[in-house]
């Protein structure tokens, strides 16, 4: 009766929980992303795995006032360390080996703890230390290992839920325990309550997820189960263990699968895995709600069973314990079955398609045969398409309605205050973001024959205003981190020009894709040296540097409307400034420069632009600006999708999502490496234009192209790299589910097709 008081109340308390949290959360821009599964990309969860941890050492504390007190010292400074690792991971993407050597000495440390000589217990009639002992503690680290690794289906925002979740359990369970004093009925009542508090923020994030997954921040809390499944096991003289075992047998068998799977296809079998069987299903095409049902009435048959299993003779448990292995090997059967004859895409045109992906190499050796003529879209997928909310249409129609169909008017107005409340500065809207950048460089006073540095990887768009002033461009090559602007070669450029006196009138620093380049040495050293530092955002709206927007950071910022950014008004832009007059100067400038008199006579002491925008297009960015969130939300989603899909190939990466940003993932930027992948970038942009999806190689360095031969270059190995390996997927936020499946479906094939036919 308490057991379920305590489960019901656990889940209501953390159902009810989740909603200011949730709320909180979007609030600090911490939203839930469905699909995003994996803290590395976040450092906004930067707690969601300490959280856990912290909430797991209190867990321990709790636990270890009962019995055990070694083993409850080796999980507490366990669980310690585990913060640790998760915070260095969380900040640097600590490599995936070691996070798995870490989790391999945890559960030793673990089993050591215990007590080795027990397990004997589990794996017969009194094996005694020797080969079999050996063996049994081998098999029993493996289960360790593929428990802890297997339960990271909880992770980022989901992460942060599960501390909650946690921490909720521990509440009811220490009260509990402080009330009766019974702290091993605490123990078992803690465990009854986080499978409450779990079950209570499922509502919150089940709808939203089409998958589970996770890495290193939920592997504390599959730390915890796994301990708590060897605790209650001791506590019971181990006769539970066998069938606690099992009922998670589906996790270690997963892992081990997966595991088995990579070495044999030579892949990489350390990196954190990131598909189970369960995705394999979502993938075939089976809805989240039967998989999750189908998962739940195995453990619920699998439960029945162990309950019976305690009071049967030993060879009917034996039995037993067979069937429920021969059970989950069904369903995991049933998986891979189900997986090959997946529906084909419905995208029209499509022929059916081999299951080129899981068939796994050993059983087709010959992957010749496999070749299939390519799969071609009816439709051309695109790049990045314009995606309207809705109430666009409702700005534009007043614009007609009243009349403001000039570069004057309410929607003008609107939008400036809108976008000025977003980014914390004045603004302006402008015609284009090239226009904006043109304004920044007059406003940064640059003249002919002044230099200006400008990142080589960028849009032509960024430094050509640099040539409308007759000024001379100097390219500095990108980090590898961020693909942006390399803070070290400026330092070295700026510093070099300052001993010269030849300091250049202003640094462009370009965000690319979405993602900020490192600003706070770039700050600095412009501050340093006395240089105007201009932010080209026009590809990053939305993004954020530790927590700031981009593009408000330095001395004047620009933002692009295009009609492939992330928000669009077909065609506009945004200059923002903090400085005095600044922001006044450009919309003054954009209108023609005429100077201000009573007679309204056309005075003019400065050369002028026309480069206001219309108040009809403005309309259309306001109503883009309500949507912003939602499709930063939706192209993240987009990259994290490609990112799964592709984790089991070798050779084809995300690009890197620096810890001090939020990366909104504009383009879907991999890299490939021809090596391991089997085909070059190039190749595989050609033999996805072949199939009508559109797909291009990242930036070509300026300095390479025609219109930039003969202005200095600091460096360009990496920005010549990242376009010869650098591909941009198709990203729109507007993009299907079967649209982006058909594309991964290609890009799959493709590398297939390279590997079994090297050099073509
Ligand atoms: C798109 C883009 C621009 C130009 O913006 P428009 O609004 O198209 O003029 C400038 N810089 C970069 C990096 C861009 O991607």
């Amino acid at each position: 009766m308490t057991a379920l008081l305590c489960f019901v109340g656990c889940a209501l308390v953390s159902w009810l929980a989740g909603y200011p949290a949730h709320r909180v959360l979007a609030r600090h821009g911490i939203l839930d992303h469905p699909n995003e599964r994996s803290c590395h990309d976040r450092p906004t969860v930067r707690g969601g795995g300490i959280a856990i941890v912290a909430a797991l050492g209190a867990v321990t504390a709790t636990v270890a006032l009962s019995q055990n007190r070694y083993g409850m010292l080796v999980m507490l400074g366990g669980a310690a360390a585990l913060a640790v690792v998760s915070f260095l991971d969380d900040q640097f993407s600590v490599a995936p080996a070691l996070r798995f050597c870490w989790h391999a000495v945890l559960a030793t440390a673990t089993l050591a703890a215990l007590g080795w000589p027990r397990l004997t217990l589990t794996f017969g009639p009194d094996w005694s230390w020797g080969v079999s002992g050996g063996l049994a503690a081998g098999v029993w680290f493996l289960w360790l290992v593929g428990y802890i690794n297997a339960f990271n289906f909880m992770d980022g925002i989901n992460g942060l839920a599960a501390g909650q979740a946690v921490v909720t359990g521990l509440g009811a369970g220490l009260l509990f325990g402080l009330h009766s004093g019974d702290w091993t009925g605490a123990g078992l009542l803690l465990a009854i309550s986080l499978a409450g508090a779990a079950a209570g923020f499922l509502p919150h994030n089940f709808p939203q997820a089409r998958m589970f997954m996770g890495d290193v921040g939920s592997a504390p809390l599959g730390f915890l189960l796994a301990f708590l499944v060897i605790y209650l096991a001791q506590k019971s003289g181990w006769v539970l263990l066998v069938p606690l075992a099992l009922l998670h047998a589906n996790y270690v068998l997963d892992t081990g699968v997966t595991l088995a799977r990579r070495i044999a296809r030579g892949e990489r079998w350390h990196q954190p895995h990131r598909e189970h069987f369960y995705q394999r299903l979502i993938r075939a095409g089976k809805s989240h709600g039967f998989v999750t049902g189908l998962e739940l009435s195995l453990q619920t048959v699998v439960l029945g069973l162990m309950v019976w299993y305690l009071f049967v003779p030993g060879w009917v448990r034996l039995l037993l314990a067979l069937a429920v292995l021969v059970l989950w090997a069904g369903f995991f059967a049933y998986g891979e079955i189900a997986f090959r004859r997946r529906p084909r895409s419905r995208l029209a045109g499509a022929p059916a398609q081999p299951d080129l992906e899981v068939a796994p190499a050993w059983s087709n050796p010959d992957l010749r045969d496999m070749r299939q003529p390519s799969a071609k879209a009816s439709q051309p997928i695109h790049l990045s398409l314009p995606h309207m909310g809705g109430s666009e249409i409702r700005f534009v129609q007043r614009a007609f309605d009243e009349n403001w169909l000039s570069t004057t008017g309410p929607n003008l107005k609107a939008l400036e205050t809108s976008f000025s409340a977003r980014v914390g500065l004045p603004s302006v809207a402008l015609s284009s973001g090239t226009a904006a950048i043109h304004l920044a460089v007059r406003l940064a006073g640059v003249k002919p024959g002044d230099e200006v540095v400008s990142p080589t990887l960028t849009f032509v768009a960024s430094c050509n205003p640099v040539l409308y002033e007759g000024a001379r461009p100097v390219f500095i090559d990108s980090e590898r981190r961020s693909w942006n602007l390399d803070p070290e070669l400026l330092s070295g450029f700026l510093k070099q020009r300052a001993a010269n006196n030849r300091l250049p009138k202003a640094v462009i620093v370009v965000h690319l894709f979405g993602q900020s380049a490192d600003l706070d040495p770039i700050v600095a050293l412009c501050r340093q040296y006395g240089v105007t530092l201009i932010e080209d955002a026009a590809e990053s709206l939305g993004a954020q540097y530790k927590n700031r927007p981009v593009g408000s950071l330095a001395d004047v910022g620009v933002y692009s409307f295009n009609g492939n950014k992330i928000i669009t008004s077909t065609g506009g832009g945004m200059l923002a400034s903090p400085h005095h007059g600044w922001v006044d100067k450009a919309r003054h400038w954009s209108t023609q420069a005429c100077d201000p008199n009573p007679q309204r006579n056309y005075l003019h002491s400065e050369i002028g632009y026309n480069y206001r925008l219309s108040n009809v297009l403005a309309g259309i960015a306001l109503g883009q600006l309500e949507v912003l969130e939602e499709r930063i939300r939706q192209r993240r989603a987009i990259a994290f999708r490609y990112r799964d899909a592709f984790a089991d190939l070798p050779g084809l990466e995300l690009m890197p999502q620096a810890p001090y940003g939020l990366h909104t993932n504009w383009l879907s930027c991999f890299l490939v490496d021809q090596a391991s992948f089997g085909l070059s970038a190039g190749g595989l942009v050609r033999s996805l234009n072949a199939a009508n999806i559109e797909a291009r190689p990242v930036w070509k360095p300026m300095h390479t192209q025609k219109l930039y031969q003969g202005y200095e270059c600091v460096g360009g190995a990496v920005a010549e790299d990242l376009n010869r390996r650098g591909i941009c997927l198709p990203s729109s936020s507007c993009l299907t589910d079967d649209e982006q499946r058909f594309v991964i479906d290609r890009v799959r094939e493709a590398h297939l097709a390279a590997k079994a036919a090297p050099g073509k």
